[in-house]
């Protein structure tokens, strides 16, 4: 009777019995020693969260069948001669030898077959919960692996030919011709001209803003109408040298809508801007900038791969997976729009995000 007070706790004990046998087969890491006559033996150590390991032992007869083995728990350990398994008392976990070639080699190994694009921490949490990882010689690895996952797949991106059957950019000059002719969105089909990062090839401050406006898809550069001026000036009060930066943007085209000669700025979509994040990818993997400022939502998106709420996370660094100290920051076309009362005390705050962001560089 499911319903029986008495049964639930019993089926979800099974339950958890199941997956613990299950996460053993997973888990368990065989080194090679040797039995006192010579004979090669391989013996793992293993915590299991319940009392498994006896009724688990037939999976792995059946596996290493012809193979010397020993499963130690602390409770009892489950030994295979070839032939015959026996138990034993229970044991204490043996110590690792720092000299390991065995282990050396199995790190190396899962070191080289770990893909950083494939990075998927939820699932990788979820099939190897952390309960595990003290007994796992690679989970020593993760957090290095985890952190400089983006860098190496940034560093991929920069390397190969093709990823996604795009081509990969290799200088700043082909990102320059692949967005003149990217289609790859509804902005990049508007007709309008691709605005271009521009800046030191090796600047180690990038700034990346939304979108070019009407000014810079005329002039064909970044950051040269009004809230280009009210950036420079801006940078200037901080004491940013601008023409030190690489100075680019989120989405590479001007998104607008037509009302009568003008042209008026529309926000990029979400979409959009995760569409275009491939370009601003390729300028980070080329340029390698050790400080990026995100100005505004937009540009933080493409940096952060969510939106975040500016006025929250604002004037303090964050570190990107590959080492790239991140800051955020209003758009300065925001001051522009503010009602002449506001715009001192916020022109202050944008000041003073600036100020910090010199301070650390
Ligand atoms: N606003 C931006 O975000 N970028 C520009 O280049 C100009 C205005």
């Amino acid at each position: 009777d499911a319903a029986d007070p008495d049964v639930r706790p019993i089926e979800l004990l099974a339950r958890e019995g199941r997956r613990d046998m299950h996460k053993v087969r997973a888990v368990v890491r065989f080194n090679p020693v040797a039995d006192p006559d010579g004979t090669p033996r391989y013996v793992a150590w293993f915590e299991p969260s319940h009392h498994i390991a006896e009724a688990n032992a037939d999976f792995f007869v059946g596996r290493f069948h012809t193979m010397r083995w020993s499963i130690l728990t602390p409770d009892i350990a489950v030994h295979w001669d070839g032939a015959t398994l026996r138990t034993g008392p229970g044991n204490i976990r043996p110590s690792a030898a720092d000299d390991d070639p065995f282990e050396a080699l199995w790190l190396r190994y899962y070191a080289s077959i770990f893909n950083p694009a494939r990075l998927k921490i939820a699932a990788m949490t979820k099939e190897m919960p952390r309960k595990y990882w003290h007994n796992l010689p690679e989970a020593a690895l993760i957090p290095d692996l985890v952190a400089g996952a983006q860098a190496r797949e940034l560093a991929m991106v920069a390397k190969g030919k093709t990823v996604n059957d795009r081509p990969v950019p290799h200088s700043l000059s082909e990102v320059a011709e692949a967005i003149a002719v990217c289609r790859a969105c509804p902005v990049g089909c508007n007709g309008t001209r691709a605005v271009m990062g521009e800046g030191p090839a090796n600047a180690a401050l990038m700034i990346v803003g939304e979108q070019p406006g009407d000014h810079e898809e005329l002039a064909g550069r970044p950051f040269v109408g009004p809230a280009g001026q009210m950036l420079n000036q801006q940078l200037a009060g901080a004491r940013i040298e601008r023409a030190a930066a690489y100075v680019t943007n989120a989405v590479k085209h001007f998104k607008y809508e037509p009302r009568g000669k003008r042209r008026i700025h529309q926000s990029p979509t979400a979409g959009e801007i995760d569409h275009c994040r491939w370009w601003l990818d390729a300028e980070r993997a080329l340029v390698q900038p050790t400080t990026i400022v995100a100005l505004g939502a937009s540009a933080a998106r493409a940096l952060l791969g969510r939106t975040p709420s500016i006025n929250r996370e604002r004037g303090q660094p964050m570190v990107l997976a590959d080492g790239t100290t991140l800051w955020l920051t209003i758009h300065p076309s925001y001051l522009l729009r503010l009602p002449e009362a506001q715009r001192g005390a916020e022109e202050a705050r944008f000041a003073a995000d600036l100020a910090a962001v010199a301070a650390s560089l």
